[in-house]
């Protein structure tokens, strides 16, 4: 069930690399008013940023139809993935979650004592639901579930997962990470966020690294019920690691539809011509609802790597389920025509 990635002893200089598609960021972002206010920020950084802070968990609590006390902010989802992992494992327990999935709410609940339940996902690459409710005991402490998932790029049935999640929170908190939701094809209409607004116990992980092209400036959220919240405040804060200027910028960001549909639609290309291109070499991609498309490869990861590091373009290699894999994330249109022209190469 372990999931294993490549790392061979070579990684370009990436101020070299012709195309950068690697770690599933947002080749378009930050939006030119995201700059901006992030520039005009910085004069006020003797202040602590409270004020700004308050003002973007309003406009997100407007957007997301839930209350202020329902929302935790965070210096990127990651930190709350963290922080979430850490408070619900202290006294360890068992996380269930798919093979594979993310792993950093997975391992820092195991670094904490807790032990992972994987469950392996359905031949049509989507949580299975039935095994994972099945897997449930009274140890268990924390369902995880990523929609769309990394590292499969696969949506999971948003309805079943609604049913799902209405049913399996009665006896345990469910995590839905929705890192990529915006850039799947219904976008927020599959997010489970109006769950949290009914009063289940699910967390829902939202972040400005994908859609947003924030990566590097560091803002995240989470939505969940207000017991959930308050638990999780009692021992850790949530905004105090987000610096004033991402804060601004993400106000920003959140106002600029325009830029935000124009990197959707962009990525949405790449991802289509990148899976009508591995569909004409002949390779089983899974289909893919994020700005990233796994396929397998059938070589060892790291010779793969190596021919692709020589062509000055980075991407991951996994394996898991006894097969080797390449994770590509989506680039610019330039980008993508030398990641196929390298494949050509490197399939001939
Ligand atoms: N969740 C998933 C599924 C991800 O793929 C990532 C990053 O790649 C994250 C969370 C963490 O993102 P960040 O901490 O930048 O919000």
């Amino acid at each position: 069930a372990l999931f294993n990635e490549f790392t061979p002893p070579k990684f370009p200089d990436l101020s070299t690399v012709k195309a950068r598609l690697v770690w599933n960021e947002n080749p378009y972002g930050p939006s030119n008013k995201a700059q901006e206010a992030f520039a005009k920020a910085v004069v006020e950084g003797n202040h602590y940023s409270w004020g700004s802070l308050n003002k973007l968990v309003t406009k997100i609590c407007k957007n997301e139809n839930v209350k202020p006390s329902q929302i935790m902010m965070g210096p990127g989802s990651s930190d709350l993935l963290e922080k979430v992992a850490m408070v619900y494992f202290q006294n360890g327990g068992n996380i269930i979650s798919a093979d594979p999935s993310y792993m950093s709410l997975v391992a820092v609940a195991e670094a904490s004592g807790g032990t992972w339940k994987p469950i392996k996902l359905t031949d049509d690459y989507q949580h299975d639901l039935d095994a994972m409710e099945a897997a449930i005991d009274a140890d268990t402490k924390l369902v995880y579930i990523t929609n769309p998932n990394n590292p499969t790029a696969t949506l999971t049935n948003p309805k079943k997962l609604e049913n799902f999640c209405k049913r399996v929170s009665k006896k345990v908190p469910i995590f839905i990470d929705e890192a990529y939701i915006e850039l799947s094809e219904a976008g927020m209409k599959n997010s489970m966020v109006h769950l949290v607004e009914k009063g289940h116990d699910v967390m829902v992980a939202r972040t400005f690294s994908k859609i947003h092209g924030m990566a590097g400036l560091r803002v995240g959220y989470m939505a969940a019920s207000e017991n959930i919240i308050n638990k999780i405040g009692e021992i850790t804060r949530g905004g105090m690691g987000i610096t004033g200027p991402s804060i601004a910028a993400a106000n920003a960001s959140l106002d600029d539809a325009e830029y935000l549909d124009m990197c959707k639609t962009e990525l949405t290309k790449a991802r289509i011509d990148t899976m009508a291109y591995l569909k004409s070499k002949g390779i089983d991609y899974m289909p893919s609802q994020t700005n990233f498309v796994i396929f397998p490869i059938d070589m060892e990861g790291d010779v793969f790597l190596e021919k692709v590091y020589a062509k000055k373009i980075v991407v991951r290699a996994f394996n898991f389920w006894d097969q080797n894999w390449c994770r590509v994330s989506m680039g610019k249109p330039k980008e993508m025509q030398y990641f196929f022209e390298a494949m050509d190469e490197i399939l001939a």
